[in-house]
């Protein structure tokens, strides 16, 4: 077993847990954007949110609620980001699918900006179409 995730969840790798469940394990970052940045971690290994079972979902959901509610009252964070990292030219690292929260303070030097791209005459639309093909 390879997965620095699945050996945390097994508890052969100590981590500083602030929240656990059956199915739903969250964590400190020991890399944190920010201090109180947290992970949040379904126990069953999957690679990317496309196999997560909706059990698994719903309790994720309601664990990312009460984990950044706790941080941002803990830090006195002033925002947070939640985010995933999905395949590795998104910037997954870990290949156990987790969600990161981050507590945010003004001038804090993180920036998630990105360069916006424009569509072409009708692309949005052919676009929005195949998406909905795919729901
Ligand atoms: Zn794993």
């Amino acid at each position: 077993m390879e997965c620095v995730f699945c050996k945390i969840i097994s508890g052969q790798i100590p981590a500083a847990k602030i929240y656990e469940s059956n199915r739903i394990i969250s964590f400190l970052d020991i890399s944190p954007a920010n201090k109180g940045h947290a992970l949040i971690v379904p126990k069953r290994h999957y690679g990317t949110i496309f196999e997560v079972d909706e059990r698994d979902l719903r309790e994720l959901a309601e664990a990312i609620k009460r984990v950044s509610s706790a941080i941002a009252a803990a830090t006195h964070s002033s925002g947070i980001n939640i985010l995933s990292n999905i395949g590795e030219d998104a910037g997954q690292v870990i290949k156990h699918f987790h969600i990161h929260i981050i507590p945010r303070f003004k001038d804090d030097g993180i920036s998630f900006e990105w360069k916006s791209k424009k569509y072409e005459e009708g692309e949005m639309e052919n676009l929005r179409k195949r998406i909905k093909e795919f729901l």
